[in-house]
C-alpha cells in the first residue's frame, strides 16, 4: 500500500531489504547493482564496515543535544574539511537544499556587513539544479520545477553554462555572487570547462562578487579529487555546498567558507536544530576517515578511467543507442540518441540501478569503492541492454 504517500513520485516498483558495498539486495530477492547510489550519497556503498561501527558506537552514547552546546565531533570535521579546502569555516544542516538556502543567506549577509546591501542577486546557470525550495527553484530556472507554483522568488539570474561572455554580461550594480556546479548533476552530468571555473574566479575578483561552488554532488571524491573544482587550478570559490556524499547516507549538509565571506554571519543569524548532531558528525568523520585515506582517490581516478575507456567503447559499437559519454571520475553520464527513461528501466530490470537526468541522459554514479570487477559486470549488462535496443529499433 503505498496511497498514503504523497503522489510526488513516479518510482519504480522495487524495494530493498538490504545492501552490501556495491550491492542492493531486493525484496524480489534480486540482487542488483547499485550504479545509482541513492543518488550520489552512498558514496562508500551499502554496510561499509567503518561507517557501520562509526554509528553504531556513536547510537548508544549520544544522538543529539541541539547547537546550543559543543559538538566536539562537529569542530573536529569542521577542520578536517577546512584543512582539505580553500575554507576557513563550516556551517553544518542536514542536506543540500538548506546548504544552498544557507549559502544565498550568506551572501546578502556579507554584502550588508560590508555596506553594499543593494548586492543581492546570484547569477546561476541554466541546466542547474541547487534544490527545490522556493528559491531553489527559482535559482534553477528550470521551467519543469517552477511550473504553478509562482510567484517566483526574485534574486536570480540564468545565464548559459560554461559561456563566460553572456556571464560577465549579466553582471550589475546589484550583482553578489555567481553560483555553479563544476559538474552539472540533475542538468544532464555536464562538466564545467576547466578554464571557466579560473574565469569565474578572475571575474568574480574582478567584480568583488562571491564566487560559489554547489558540489552537492560532485564533491567528496566522486571525481577523483576530494571537490570537483580542484582539478582546475587557481579556481578555488569563497564559498561551497556539501550534502549527498558527506554523510554516506546519513543526511548532513554543509556550508564551507572563507573567513571573509562567513563574516556576516555572526551568533544568532542563521541557525539549525538537527544540523551538525553527533550521529551526523560521527558519520561524516567515518567517511572523511576513508575518502581521504591513502590511496582511495587515486584508486577512484583508475577505475573511473577504465570506466570511462569502457563507455566509450559501448558508445561507439551502438551509436544508435547511446550519442555520448561525459562527466568526471565516478560521475559519468551516458546521453542516449532517445527513451533515456526506457533504457533505465531495461537496465533495472536486468540487475543495474542507474539515475536518470536532464538531456536524455543516464547517470551513472556508482559507490567509490567499486573495482573492475562491478564495471565488467555493469558494462555486460549495458551491453546486453543496448543490444536488445538496437535489435529493437
Ligand atoms: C541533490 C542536489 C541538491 C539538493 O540537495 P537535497 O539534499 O536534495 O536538498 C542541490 N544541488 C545539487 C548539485 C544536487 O545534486
Amino acid at each position: 500500500m503505498t496511497d498514503a504517500l504523497m503522489n510526488t513520485y513516479a518510482r519504480a516498483d522495487l524495494a530493498f531489504d538490504h545492501g552490501e558495498g556495491a550491492y542492493l539486495f531486493g525484496t524480489d530477492g534480486r540482487r542488483y547493482l547499485d550504479f545509482a547510489s541513492g543518488i550520489a550519497v552512498t558514496a562508500l556503498g551499502h554496510a561499509h564496515p567503518h561507517l557501520v561501527a562509526a554509528l553504531t558506537e556513536q547510537a548508544g552514547k549520544l544522538w543529539h543535544c541541539s547547537n546550543l552546546f559543543r559538538i566536539p565531533a562537529g569542530e573536529t570535521l569542521a577542520a578536517r574539511l577546512a584543512e582539505a579546502s580553500f575554507a576557513d569555516r563550516v556551517f553544518f544542516c542536514n542536506s543540500g537544499l538548506e546548504a544552498f538556502e544557507g549559502a544565498v543567506k550568506l551572501t546578502r549577509r556579507y554584502f550588508d556587513v560590508i555596506g553594499q546591501p543593494d548586492r543581492h542577486r546570484i547569477i546561476t546557470c541554466q541546466g542547474a539544479f541547487h534544490g527545490r525550495s522556493l528559491m531553489g527553484i527559482a535559482s534553477a530556472g528550470n521551467p519543469k520545477y517552477m511550473e504553478g507554483f509562482g510567484p517566483h522568488a526574485p534574486g536570480f539570474s540564468t545565464v548559459a553554462f560554461n559561456n563566460l561572455n553572456e556571464l560577465r554580461d549579466a553582471v550589475t550594480d546589484d550583482t553578489a555572487a555567481i553560483m555553479v556546479e563544476p559538474v552539472q548533476g540533475e542538468g544532464g552530468i555536464r562538466p564545467a570547462a576547466l578554464q571557466f571555473l579560473r574565469d569565474l574566479r578572475t571575474v568574480c575578483d574582478e567584480f568583488g562578487l562571491l564566487l560559489i561552488y554547489d558540489e552537492i554532488q560532485c564533491g567528496m571524491g566522486r571525481t577523483g579529487r576530494l571537490f570537483a573544482h580542484q582539478w582546475a587550478e587557481n579556481a578555488a570559490p569563497d564559498v561551497m555546498l556539501l550534502a549527498k556524499g558527506l554523510g554516506g547516507g546519513f543526511p548532513i549538509g554543509a556550508i564551507l567558507a572563507t573567513e571573509e565571506a562567513a563574516k556576516g554571519l555572526a551568533p544568532g543569524t542563521h541557525g539549525t536544530t538537527f544540523g551538525g548532531n553527533p550521529l551526523a558528525m560521527a558519520c561524516g568523520n567515518a567517511v572523511m576517515d576513508v575518502v581521504t585515506g591513502p590511496g582511495f582517490l587515486e584508486e577512484v581516478d583508475r577505475v573511473a578511467r577504465i570506466l570511462w575507456r569502457r563507455l566509450e567503447a559501448l558508445v561507439g559499437r551502438h551509436p544508435q543507442v547511446f550519442a555520448e559519454v561525459r562527466g568526471a571520475g565516478l560521475m559519468l553520464g551516458l546521453r542516449c540518441q532517445a527513451d533515456a527513461p526506457g533504457l533505465i528501466a531495461r537496465l533495472r530490470e536486468a540487475g543495474l540501478l542507474t539515475v536518470g537526468a536532464a538531456e536524455n541522459t543516464i547517470r551513472l554514479l556508482p559507490p567509490l569503492i567499486i573495482g573492475e570487477r562491478q564495471v565488467e559486470e555493469a558494462l555486460d549488462i549495458l551491453e546486453s541492454v543496448a543490444s536488445a535496443q538496437a535489435a529493437a529499433a
